[in-house]
């Protein structure tokens, strides 16, 4: 292998410490620590899986978390009048609305009711304006490109006047991340082309990528012909392709995962790359605590 391995799980770590020892301090100095809300509606057990998830990293971090569990006929005036509870609770400082919602509820019209200031998703189009527009303007950057970035930066690669190709426009990864990367700023500065399903020729722009940030939900989409040499990969996708006994408890069956890159072709020629799982896949939930703890910092005014 020639490529240096962008391990999620390890720059977790990293970050989760800061963030602990930042609250500790807070905490000492002001007296408060973040607090954040989980909304789910109904039991859809992925749903389940990731809230417990947040929860779990919350309480490790010292935050106040609340879980509020709603069953799936809740109305969508009830649900609304939850959100708008949590805006003008003043321990709280990120909402969270675990999607998918029921179909009977207007998923953007609940989003839309959390309050900008809260919502660490950055989903909110306040906060989408608010990330178009860059620099000190951008107070909650969305978790999962946000959690890119944190990889790219602290694995030492250069991005200031680099090609960066992300395959993928979605509003969650592909379009933020886009914009992230060709702001002024710390890990950006990039020269950025999106590629997506009406792009003529994909394997021409990404052989052109110095930083390949693939996020389409096709595995192994990216060829590792494809590949410039010594390139930084980035593979966002996390695609089932089949099920596996689990390594714990072989009796039960676990997914396999893959990414939209080649992985074991790729690695001999990519400078760094990201494994699926384990590259992108841990820094979503962090980069939403870093979010909830900024919220607290924004209000107290020491961000
Ligand atoms: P999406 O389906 O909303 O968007 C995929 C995008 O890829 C679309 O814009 C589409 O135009 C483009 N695309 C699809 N097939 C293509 C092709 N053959 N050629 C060129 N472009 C193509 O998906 P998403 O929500 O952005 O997620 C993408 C992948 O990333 C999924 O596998 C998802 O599971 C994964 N994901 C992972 C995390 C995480 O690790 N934390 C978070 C979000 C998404």
């Amino acid at each position: 292998m020639t490529a240096k391995l962008i391990k999620g799980t390890e720059i977790r770590e990293e970050i989760l410490t800061e963030i602990e020892q930042e609250v500790k301090e807070i905490k000492e100095k002001h007296g408060v620590v973040p607090g954040l809300v989980t909304i789910l509606v109904g039991e859809n057990p992925a749903s389940i899986s990731y809230v417990t998830l947040k929860i779990k990293t919350a309480k490790r971090l010292g935050f106040k978390e609340v879980q509020d569990s709603r069953p799936a006929d809740i109305s969508e005036k009830e649900l609304l009048d939850l959100i708008d509870k949590y805006n003008k609770d003043d321990s709280i400082h990120g909402i969270l609305v675990q999607l998918p919602l029921p179909k009977h509820i207007d998923e953007k019209k609940v989003l839309n009711a959390i309050d900008p200031d809260k919502d660490v998703d950055g989903f909110h189009p306040v906060n989408v304006g608010r990330l178009m527009i860059g620099g000190d303007e951008v107070k909650f950057p969305p978790c999962t490109p946000a959690g890119i970035q944190e990889l790219i930066v602290r694995s030492g690669v250069e991005t200031k006047g680099a090609e960066v190709v992300v395959v993928g426009r979605s509003n969650i990864v592909g379009k933020p991340i886009a914009v992230m990367m060709m702001q002024k700023g710390r890990g950006a500065n990039s020269t950025v082309t999106v590629v997506h399903t009406a792009t003529k020729d994909l394997a021409y722009h990404c052989k052109r990528a110095d930083i390949l940030i693939v996020a389409a939900g096709v595995p192994g989409l990216v060829k590792p012909e494809w590949i410039k040499p010594g390139a930084c990969v980035i593979d966002v996708g996390v695609n089932r392709v089949g099920e596996k006994p689990s390594k714990k408890d072989p009796n039960k069956m676990v997914p396999i995962l893959r990414g939209d890159v080649d992985f074991e072709a790729a690695k001999e020629i990519a400078g760094w790359i990201t494994p699926v799982p384990g590259g992108v896949g841990p820094m979503t939930i962090t980069m939403l605590m870093k979010n909830t703890l900024m919220s607290l910092k924004y209000k107290l005014g020491i961000a």
